[in-house]
């Protein structure tokens, strides 16, 4: 599965606290996808920070 953060993303940093390794807060206040999940538990936790998304900023790429 592969993500991408749509321009709904109002920067409040819940994805990159649930999943750092796939989610980043940028310098310019939004989050940015910096790896696609390679594990499982990651997997997990991507799924995890999609659904926790306050905008459905986050979509399956
Ligand atoms: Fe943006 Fe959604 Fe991540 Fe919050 S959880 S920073 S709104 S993509």
């Amino acid at each position: 599965m592969k993500y991408l953060v749509n321009e709904n993303c109002i920067g409040c940093g819940a994805c990159a606290g649930i999943c750092p390794d796939v989610f980043e807060l940028g310098g310019d206040g939004y989050a940015h996808v910096v790896a696609d999940p390679k594990s499982d538990t990651v997997r997990e936790t991507a799924a995890e920070a999609m659904a926790s998304c306050p905008t459905s900023a986050i979509e399956e790429a």
